[in-house]
């Protein structure tokens, strides 16, 4: 089944104690696609500058991502600028420019109103609630955000919150949007807005679910090096969704395994710059890493 996500397209200036990149091809949308592509249909719906390079993204094309819903705006594209420390769980922004996207209304496209499988990526609240209030019978609905609209939009946030079925959060995310220190009563208050499954990223430390009051746990997959940890959450959300579209069911089982799926993916993406390492990224090598997490977990 196919996927609808709504989400941001950026050139992004990135330092990491690896290097430095400048303006290189990123944003919420782009990273999910890459990533979720590799495992079914993808549609975007997002906005670019005059001054986007649509070469750079040719090979989502030939994954079979549309990008039928791509607008283009007179103006520059979406730019955010970040630095992260040595510890790569630590990272500052350095700037944010929303540029064409502070007017933008996304329009979904006729084709994809009856999409079943909706990811909001990262971006402003309100035009996450558009694009849910266009959307006829979705089946499920699955919410990323960051710091920058939990601090800036809370209260539109939360109404976003209340119409999502799954929601995909780091630790310190979790803690602002609650204003709660302990994880377990931050789900609590969580699920008690709508969400029925919550997903909480630690960055090295893996990632933890929250489903039919049950917790799963799943490390990070072990690397010597992090080269850029830009859109480890994306493309954790691409594996993520990815998996559970092409199951096509909601079970706990599948939520499970889509964890596992979205670890594996993003530690892959973490290993170069941009999205650079999920161009030639393929199954076969997700699957093995899958493996991989299954005999690190079992006892
Ligand atoms: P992640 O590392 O998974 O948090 O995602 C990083 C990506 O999010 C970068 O490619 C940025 O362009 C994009 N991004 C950063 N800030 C925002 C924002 N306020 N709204 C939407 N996208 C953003």
């Amino acid at each position: 089944m196919s996927i609808l996500v709504v989400g941001s397209i950026a050139y992004d200036t990135v330092e990491t104690p690896y290097g430095s990149v400048q303006d290189s091809p990123g944003g919420s949308a782009l990273y999910f696609s890459a990533a979720a592509s590799l495992f079914s249909p993808v549609n975007v719906v997002g906005v670019v500058g005059s001054d986007f390079n649509a070469s750079k993204i040719s090979f989502l094309k030939k994954r079979g991502v549309n990008l039928d819903g791509l607008y283009v705006e007179s103006g520059d594209t979406f730019r955010w600028g970040g630095r992260y420390h040595k510890d790569l769980n630590q990272r500052d922004t350095l700037f944010t420019y929303l540029n064409v996207f502070e007017d933008f209304q996304p329009i979904i496209p006729e084709q994809y109103k009856d999409s079943k499988y909706i990811f909001l990526a990262n971006i402003a609240p309100d035009l996450q609630l558009q694009v849910l209030d266009q959307i006829h019978k979705p089946k499920l609905v699955i919410l990323d955000t960051m710091n920058f609209w939990i601090s800036g939009k809370r209260d539109t946030l939360e109404e976003v919150f209340k119409r999502s079925d799954i929601v995909i959060l780091n630790d310190e995310e979790v803690r602002e949007f609650t204003n709660e220190y302990s994880l377990l009563t931050a789900i609590n208050l969580i699920h008690k807005l709508g969400p029925k499954a919550i997903v909480i990223k630690k960055g090295e430390h893996g990632a933890l679910l929250h489903y039919e009051d049950q917790f799963f746990f799943t490390p990070a997959y072990p690397l010597d090096r992090v080269i850029d940890p830009t859109g480890a959450g994306d493309s954790f959300a691409g594996g993520f969704v990815g998996y559970i579209a092409k199951e096509g069911k909601i079970t706990k089982t599948t939520l499970r395994k889509a964890v596992m799926y979205g670890s594996s993916v993003a530690s892959y993406n973490v290993q170069d710059f941009s999205f650079n390492a999920l161009i030639d990224l393929d199954m076969k090598k997700i699957q093995n890493r899958f493996e991989e997490f299954k005999l690190m977990t079992q006892v």
